[in-house]
């Protein structure tokens, strides 16, 4: 059977890397993570900014965060949870598709707590411990797809 496809603003998304969907967003693994577990909530419908999400779709988004988060948070050992737009190319954003960065958190992660905003304006580039983030294979996404998705029965349709 043919795998469905998605779109990531320009980037095609495969069945395999999705391992939530609602009715307006999908949760998606995250080809270069900043940390485990650091998942991606996407509009369904591929538009640049926050801003042009509809009423549904806004609200859509912002619950499945909170549901993502509530898993991934757990899954990951951590304690709390950076989630991030970031809105617009000046704020950081390379994929013109508005996303939510979900990140789980915990003590010690960053030496300095805000240190994850540089790390993600760094993240196509060197982390900061020198070693550069590779892009993930895709199965090595797919198996952590697979983990996430049987906590989102509900949402997998
Ligand atoms: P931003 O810079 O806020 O637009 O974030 C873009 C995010 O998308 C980063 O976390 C990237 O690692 C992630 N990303 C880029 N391309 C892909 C892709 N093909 N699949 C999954 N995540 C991606």
């Amino acid at each position: 059977m043919l795998s469905r496809m998605y779109q990531f603003g320009p980037h095609t998304i495969t069945e395999s890397q999705v391992f939530f969907k609602s009715k307006y967003s999908l949760g998606l693994v995250n080809l270069k993570p900043i940390t485990p577990g650091h998942v991606l909530v996407i509009s369904r419908r591929v538009v640049p900014r926050l801003r042009d999400l509809n009423t549904e779709e806004a609200t859509d988004m912002m619950l499945s965060a909170q549901k993502i988060g509530n898993v991934v948070e757990k899954q990951y050992q951590c304690t709390s949870l950076t989630n991030v737009i970031q809105d617009g190319p000046q704020a950081g954003q390379t994929v013109p598709h508005v996303h939510m960065h979900v990140i789980p958190r915990k003590v010690g992660d960053w030496a300095n707590n805000d240190d994850i905003y540089d790390e993600l304006a760094e993240k196509n580039k060197i982390r900061v411990d020198n070693e550069e983030r590779m892009p993930r294979s895709e199965q090595e996404m797919k198996q952590e797809a697979d983990m996430l998705r049987p906590f989102f029965e509900d949402n997998n349709t």
